[in-house]
């Protein structure tokens, strides 16, 4: 077990892994960039690490907390013009209420729990229209599978269904000597911008989200099965798609395009 950090046991449960380097916290409040006023969430604050900067720079935050002895010390530490903690699970969380009282859009931020980011990142994606952008630590792995392009090992259903939505970019590495305790892998933070309205060009997301899923269900598949009862011969005449390619060979435009064949078709 590692030893307490300010008298708190870190909680595996809870990926409780704390940022204790300097020079990394400032770069990534940096990166952030909160204005004086602008609405800010972050999710899990845990002992403040970036918390009191980002207070420091916006005046105001909202955070996202599920663990009770940490939202105790968040609630001694700082004033209620300073932050609203919202207890409990973020990925049950409405970031809507949050969005639709931000003008200008809502910056969400946050180290995030690595056992829950991904299915915490397509939570998020539902409310992308109220978002201005996001700024997350997650693990390195993860972050190159959200940027990542057709034919790499890491391209698959995160980084296709994130970039629907969002234009996404990795900033920097964080090594494991940044955090308390130290995690086994290392971390990156990425930022990712909603695309407005009109790059939205998918007719019903369910439908894309269900193409997706299927064309990377079985990776050695090649599409003509895995596809099977979505897309029939003639759908891949029409669409010029090769039916003995795979998943992975297809571009973000390619599933989009499938998709809005199948609402058409349906
Ligand atoms: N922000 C702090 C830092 O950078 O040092 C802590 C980051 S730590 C990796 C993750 C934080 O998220 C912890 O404070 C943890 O208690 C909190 N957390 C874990 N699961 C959560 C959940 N489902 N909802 C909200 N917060 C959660």
């Amino acid at each position: 077990m590692s030893r307490p950090i300010d008298g708190h046991l870190a909680r595996k449960r809870f990926g409780q892994n704390f940022l204790v380097d300097q020079n990394i916290i400032r770069k990534i409040v940096a990166a952030i960039a909160v204005k004086a006023g602008e609405p800010i969430v972050e999710i899990g604050p845990g002992l403040g690490a970036l918390t009191a900067p980002l207070i420091t720079a916006a005046g105001h935050l909202d955070v996202v907390e599920i663990d009770r002895d940490l939202i105790a010390r968040l609630k001694e530490k700082y004033s209620p013009e300073q932050i609203t903690i919202h207890e409990g699970d973020a990925l049950k969380f409405d970031f809507g209420v949050l969005a639709s009282k931000a003008a200008g859009g809502l910056k969400v931020v946050g180290n995030l729990p690595y056992n829950i980011s991904t299915p915490l990142l397509f939570h998020l994606a539902d409310y992308a229209a109220g978002v201005k952008e996001m700024t997350f630590m997650l693990q390195r792995e993860v972050v190159d599978r959200m940027v990542s392009a057709p034919d790499e090992e890491a391209y698959g259903r995160l980084g296709v269904m994130l970039q629907y939505r969002f234009h996404m970019a990795k900033l920097f590495d964080v090594p494991p000597g940044a955090f308390h305790p130290a995690p086994k892998v290392t971390s990156a933070i990425v930022r990712l911008v909603p695309k407005a309205p009109e790059e939205l060009d998918c007719s019903d997301d369910l439908v894309l989200s269900k193409v997706v899923t299927a064309a990377f269900g079985q990776r050695r598949k090649t599409l003509r099965n895995t596809l099977k009862g979505l897309l029939d011969d003639a759908g891949f005449v029409a669409l010029g798609i090769d039916p003995g390619a795979r998943g992975e060979t297809l571009s973000l435009a390619d599933f989009v395009r499938i998709a809005n064949y199948c609402v058409e078709r349906a």
